[in-house]
């Protein structure tokens, strides 16, 4: 049982304020498993107020000593690497395989990037007759989710320490473990007091109150689009800086010249992986009309094929979804493209067979389906996919341009000149050609209503630093 019911303030694991104690339920047993304390305003302003003072300080600190702090952070962090695999498999539902490869590796991978940019980065460069200098923005709340939930939090923590901020965390309430230990990996590697806070929490009580607080000088928001609206809103009135990483519904281009049969099985892997809950899964398959039929054939097949259950099964490719509530939201879409007449070709409704205890979805693939129905629309975020069949590739662009998301685009070819045409057209911060994995030291982030923010490696530091012009008089 996780006694995780402390906030960390000032360097040190308090009690929280009168706050309510909740429960962290595992998603595979649908049992306690843990408990929480959720903030109020009192602790929040205490946390404000721990990294608004050590910002004076910490501001000031040389290059040589983050670069030392990172590297202690990134040692400890090491130490407890299983440890956090297996944190982050009881409160979201991670295979251990996945939960002790992507999903902690990540973590480890931004801390080691923010530490390479830092080591990089130029102290003070000359535009026009003037200096240039990169300073920290200042005191930041990182508002984080549950899906890759160290990932989200190590690429914010990295380079806000990096770049000499101090920060308050709000982890996902529903996945709040990861954060706990992290937060412990920091106290450990001797993060000075008040640079790294954490209170946990949920939207509305504690992240609209960071978001709207007049000493945080920025937000660094992953989550739906929904909250990150709520979240501007609320930064709007003291001109915050706000960076959002919001959601997705990523269209997947899979070109005529492609050997079909693979080219459709890890498209449907690549969608179903983390059990379909990634922002920038590829959940919108666009096949060529001539090859429509058999690659319905491939894809039903591909799905059924898929390992779920046994999160400590090396073999198990997927485990359940977070909770009920999202099991809930994927059951209700599931019979929305039903009724809106989309031909269910694998999974649908229901647990899997042998799986009825922990919230588990079938992996799921819908034919005939248009790009205006809702389940090409909406993010469903869990193991379902759409097939939509396109004419010729302008058709193929204008259908993955369709949707209010930019995060992810895939492409299929055997030609890369032909790929990269068409990633070039298609409306999103990244894609992915021929399913290349994310690129830690790339960007990471999304156009139109998939965010704002530019996350991971040396963008990521930047998005932590203001920049200072001086003009200099003899
Ligand atoms: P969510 O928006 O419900 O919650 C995310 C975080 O925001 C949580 O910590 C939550 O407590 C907090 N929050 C909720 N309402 C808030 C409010 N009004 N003010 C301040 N904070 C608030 O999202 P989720 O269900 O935890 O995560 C899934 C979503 O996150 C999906 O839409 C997914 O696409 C998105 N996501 C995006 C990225 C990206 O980089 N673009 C990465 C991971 C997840």
């Amino acid at each position: 049982m996780y006694n995780y019911k402390k906030c960390y303030i000032n360097g040190q694991w308090q009690p929280v304020n009168n706050g309510q104690e909740i429960d962290v339920i595992q998603p595979s047993t649908e049992k306690v498993i843990g408990k929480i304390t959720l903030a109020n305003k009192i602790d929040v302003n205490l946390a404000v107020q721990a990294a608004k003072n050590a910002f004076t300080s910490f501001s000031q600190t040389s290059k040589t000593q983050r670069i030392a702090l990172l590297e202690r952070i990134i040692e400890v962090y090491k130490a407890k690497f299983s440890l956090m695999a297996r944190h982050i498999s009881d409160e979201m539902g991670a295979p251990m395989n996945l939960a002790g490869g992507a999903q902690a590796g990540s973590g480890q991978a931004h801390l080691e990037q923010a530490l390479a940019a830092l080591k990089n980065s130029v102290d003070e460069e000359k535009i026009g007759n003037s200096l240039l200098y990169r300073e920290p923005v200042g005191v930041c709340a990182l508002i984080t989710p549950w899906n890759w939930p160290v990932n989200q939090i190590a690429c914010k923590v990295g380079p806000a320490i990096a770049a000499g901020c101090t920060m308050v965390l709000k982890p996902s309430e529903i996945a709040p473990l990861s954060a706990y230990l992290f937060a412990q990996i920091l106290d450990e590697a001797g993060v000075p007091p008040g640079v790294f806070n954490l209170v946990n929490g949920d939207g509305i009580n504690v992240g609209s109150v960071l978001s709207s607080h007049k000493d945080i000088d920025m937000v660094s928001f992953t989550g739906s689009t929904r909250a990150g609206v709520a979240v501007a809103k609320a930064a709007a009135d003291t001109v915050k800086r706000v960076s959002q990483e919001l959601g997705g519904k990523s269209a997947n281009i899979i070109l005529d010249d492609v050997n079909l049969p693979k080219a459709i099985s890890a498209g449907v892997q690549a969608c179903m992986h983390n059990t379909g809950q990634s922002c920038n899964a590829p959940t919108r398959m666009l096949i060529p009309e001539k090859l429509y039929d058999e690659a319905v054939l491939i894809a039903a097949k591909a799905a059924n094929a898929i390992t779920i259950g046994d999160l400590e099964d090396k073999s198990t490719f997927i485990g359940p979804v977070i909770s009920q509530m999202q099991f809930d939201k994927i059951q209700s879409l599931i019979q929305v493209a039903l009724d809106e007449g989309a031909t269910l070709v694998a999974g649908g409704l229901g647990k899997p067979e042998g799986l009825e205890q922990g919230y588990y979805v079938k992996p799921t693939v819908f034919a005939n389906v248009h790009n205006k129905m809702t389940i090409a629309q909406e993010e469903v975020f869990g193991p379902v996919l759409v097939l939509i069949p396109y004419k010729d590739e302008a058709q193929a662009i204008e259908i993955a341009n369709d949707s209010l998301y930019g995060l992810s685009g895939y492409v299929s070819s055997t030609n890369h000149v032909r790929a990269l045409n068409i990633a070039k057209k298609i409306r999103t911060g990244m894609v992915h050609i021929n399913y290349a994995w994310t690129d830690a030291a790339a960007p990471f982030g999304g156009y139109k209503q998939s965010g704002n923010g530019r996350e991971w490696g040396e963008f990521g530091l930047e998005e932590f630093q203001e920049i200072k012009a001086i003009m200099l008089k003899s």
